[in-house]
């Protein structure tokens, strides 16, 4: 027999939630700075990049500035698109998402590995040396377009090897004004079997899925936009006006005052 859940559950399951530690997500993209080198293997070929539209504005302002994943590619109305119309930056620009394995990454001013910060489920935090799977942003403007144009270049030599058959290094020169990418491929030479295991494993739709949560669509509806980050709950209404009452450490309102 099935027992129905009543609110109670629902506050109970909410509040577990609520109260439980941010499950650490794994970093995504590559992120380089000024003389950084790493040593990558491309885990899919060029053709099946991920390819999606993105609204991307910087500004001075952090609230101003725009990096969202168009909603059209949802099928959705995207905002974004209709803000476009008057603001000629806004408009989307079609990204490349290749998925590499990250062997390494060195700052050539130390020589040193670079590290980053891993926090667990309990909230400790462990440093280790970046490594794995990320993600290359590449667009066909501004700086990255450097490294689109070397990888679709070595692929029209005749005799070069698919990518995914060989390790790159890629460099960042300079900062700023004067940053640049240096994408260089080494000898062909066999994947070693901890990234082929994470070749072959390698989802594309759930890292599809990844990009859009770490650069949200905003959708327009009917004059009415989400402000970022805005995500849907199906929740009940009633339920989550209850559970946010709770979560503020309030009191809940049971008792009638005004006979
Ligand atoms: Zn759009």
């Amino acid at each position: 027999m099935i027992t129905p859940m009543n609110a109670l559950d629902f506050i109970d399951a909410e509040l577990t939630q609520a109260s439980a530690p941010r499950v650490s997500r794994k970093p995504l993209f590559l992120f380089l700075k000024e003389g950084h080198k790493a040593l990558i293997r491309p885990l899919s070929e060029l053709k099946d990049a991920i390819v999606l539209r993105k609204h991307n504005k910087w500004s001075e302002d952090p609230n101003e500035r725009v990096n969202a994943i168009c909603a059209k590619e949802d099928g959705k109305d995207c905002i974004y698109c209709q803000k476009a119309v008057n603001d000629k930056k806004m408009n989307a620009q079609m990204y490349f998402y290749l998925p590499v394995y990250v062997h390494g990454v060195v700052d050539q001013a130390t020589g040193q590995k670079l590290t980053f910060t891993k926090k667990d489920e309990n909230g400790s935090e462990t440093t280790e040396a970046i490594s794995g799977m990320r993600l290359l942003e590449l667009s066909a403007y501004g700086t990255v377009g450097k490294i689109l144009k070397s990888f679709r270049e070595f692929m029209r030599e005749d005799d070069s090897p698919i990518v995914t058959e060989l390790d790159f290094t890629l460099t960042q020169v300079g900062s700023g004004q004067k940053k640049d990418f240096v994408l260089m491929p080494k000898m062909p030479k066999a994947m070693p079997d901890h990234v082929k295991e994470i070749a072959t494993a390698l989802d594309l739709s759930e890292i599809r899925a990844r990009i859009l949560e770490s650069c949200p669509p905003v959708v327009a509806e009917e004059g009415y936009s989400h402000p970022a980050g805005w995500e849907s709950k199906d929740t009940d209404p009633a339920i989550k006006a209850i559970v946010q009452v709770v979560n503020n450490g309030q009191e809940l309102d049971d008792t009638i005052t005004d006979w």
